[in-house]
């Protein structure tokens, strides 16, 4: 059975865990170092502010476990300040301020939309699904990606997910949707 380790220190993470249930997967919700021995094999990072969750995986000792498991090929999937942490670099940041985690080589700029642009919802094809819904919320965009890493799909020209190897990262809000797919694809990796 997929176990799916949810990072559960701020944000958006208990529809990501009821998605993951409805879909048949156990949850594991991880708040703190000792969890992450629970034997989770999938990870998900939330979205939220990636600055509190930054500094509190590294105050509570579980970013570089967690860099590790994914290093090793755990599936992982960040979402909006989940896919913060997972990028290598954030725009007009100094690459030596690295992210918590920093083990997806994409450029992030946060809060890509204007104030007034901040939440919206839309659909587009994405990662080979058609009409896929998503939600923003003071969404960042990728930037760059690096070689070897897929573009999976794009609203207005601004690319919204990329993916290398075991790692998805989106810039929206999949778990707030009521569509499954996005869940499906991440636990079928
Ligand atoms: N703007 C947030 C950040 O930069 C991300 C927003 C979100 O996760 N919905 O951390």
């Amino acid at each position: 059975m997929e176990k799916v380790g949810v990072l559960a220190v701020q944000g958006a993470f208990i529809e990501h865990e009821q998605c993951l249930e409805a879909l048949g997967a156990q949850v594991v919700e991880l708040r703190e170092a000792a969890d992450l021995r629970s034997g989770f094999n999938r990870l998900v990072l939330p979205g939220g502010e990636s600055t509190v969750q930054s500094k509190l995986l590294i105050e509570l000792g579980m970013a570089e476990r967690l860099r590790e498991m994914i290093t090793a090929g755990m599936p992982v999937l960040g979402t909006c300040a989940g896919l913060i942490l997972l990028a290598k670099q954030i725009m007009g940041k100094r690459s030596v301020d690295r992210t918590a985690l920093g083990t997806l080589d994409v450029i992030v700029e946060r809060n890509a939309y204007g104030r007034q642009l901040g939440s919206f919802n839309t659909r587009a094809d994405f990662a080979g699904m058609d009409d896929l819904p998503m939600t923003f919320i003071r969404a960042p965009r990728i930037s760059e990606v690096g070689p070897g890493v897929e573009i999976l799909g794009r609203v207005d020209d601004k690319i919204v997910g990329a993916r290398a190897g075991n790692q998805i990262g989106v810039t929206f809000h999949p778990e707030l949707t009521g569509d499954p797919r996005l869940h499906e694809l991440f636990l079928s990796i």
